[in-house]
């Protein structure tokens, strides 16, 4: 399975400037290509595949056309281009109103792909050496592991990155008869089925007050000037900031999850609809779908069962007999007069989720699951 492993990059200020201007060569092409495409459509109603814009490469390159060093490099940034038409088309096909793929400024253009030994190589004395810019300082702050496939080399608030894709081998775990079916809310970011509550740490939110005044610090200085670009370095590292914590706190609750329980239920939720809405900011600042994703490739890797179900009724079904409890949105409390259970909203589905996710595995062992407190047996 693929594995993501990012270093932070130390170049020199030759070193930097070199990278700048890779990733600018690379931008150009990108956009050329774009403007290939685009104008092949236009004119003559003519559609061109990487192939087609892959074969032009040689000849560019003999022409000296870019100063992209590397040749499996500027393959990478058309790949990255036709995918952008890919997804273009496939959303063109199920009836969405995708815009059509743009052109990027140099100062968006953020990341070159090389693959591994092509041009970019973690050397054996822990340099990594990229091609047209020299042998750059890489903090290894955890050992690499696995076959690296690919290397980006990327630039984020200010700061470079190597981020290495390498092919691991499944770690699993000991198994476990342990269950959970989890909830995730605004409320709190999660709710088990063991009654335990995680907090929504709202990082987003708790940064608001020193984000908006880096902003107002962008908007007052002068377009162009030395001190807006001071001003945007600043608020770009103050946005990776919350990057950083809200990506820590998703990682490190999936290994506890996955460490604690051999089945994991989870719902399958439509987060693209609920972040139109008008909670929007709270439900991009919870991330679950970055959660579930992490959650998904820590539990395959630990040989884990991740288990998705139908959301649809969970939080208005009992969990203990099955019968309708109806509840709007702000009944934060399941009182199910049919049994007498009477326990928190997100408590009762994330018991609801685990009693669906069980139905669709199939064990082979006994699972206790503990409702309120009686524990009821379920196979
Ligand atoms: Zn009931």
């Amino acid at each position: 399975m693929r594995k993501t492993f990012r270093y932070r990059l130390y170049p020199t200020k030759a070193q930097a400037e070199a990278l700048t201007g890779q990733l600018r060569e690379a931008c150009t092409m990108y956009n050329a290509a774009l403007q290939e495409r685009r104008d092949a459509w236009r004119i003559a109603k003519k559609s061109i595949g990487y192939q087609d814009q892959a074969n032009q490469l040689k000849e560019i390159r003999a022409e000296g056309f870019t100063g992209l060093a590397n040749y499996s490099c500027c393959q990478q940034v058309l790949r990255r281009l036709d995918k952008a038409f890919q997804a273009f088309f496939r959303r063109l096909k199920t009836g969405d109103t995708p815009g059509f793929p743009r052109f990027k400024p140099h100062q968006r253009f953020d990341s070159i792909d090389f693959t591994n030994g092509d041009g970019c190589r973690l050397q054996k004395n822990g340099k990594l050496r990229v091609q047209g810019v020299g042998h750059i300082k890489v903090k290894l702050h955890r050992p690499l592991e696995g076959v690296t496939k690919m290397i980006a080399v990327k630039r984020d608030a200010g700061k470079w990155y190597a981020c290495f894709s390498v092919e691991v081998e499944p770690k699993p775990l000991a198994p476990s008869a342990t269950t959970v079916g989890i909830d995730v809310g605004l409320e709190s970011f999660a709710v088990l089925s063991d009654d335990t509550v995680v907090n929504n740490p709202r990082h987003y939110k708790h940064a608001q007050a020193a984000l908006r005044i880096a902003q107002r610090r962008v908007a007052r200085r002068k377009k162009g000037g030395k001190g807006r670009k001071k001003a945007v370095a600043v608020l770009q590292g103050a946005h990776a900031h919350v990057k950083n914590q809200r990506l820590d706190f998703q990682h490190k609750l999936a290994n506890d999850l996955v460490q604690r329980f051999g089945v994991i239920a989870i719902e399958e939720l439509n987060i693209k609809g609920l972040a139109g809405g008008m909670l929007a900011k709270s439900v991009h600042d919870a991330g679950w779908s970055g959660f579930f994703q992490k959650l998904a490739y820590k539990a395959e890797s630990a040989g884990r069962s991740l288990v998705k179900v139908d959301p649809r009724g969970t939080s208005q079904r009992c969990s203990r007999c099955g019968g309708e409890v109806r509840k709007e949105l702000k009944d934060r409390w399941h009182e199910c007069h049919a049994c007498g259970l009477s326990v928190s909203r997100d408590f009762n589905s994330a018991v609801e989720i685990l009693r669906l996710g069980l139905s669709l595995v199939s064990l082979t062992w006994p699972v206790t699951v503990c409702v309120g407190t009686e524990a009821v047996c379920l196979s």
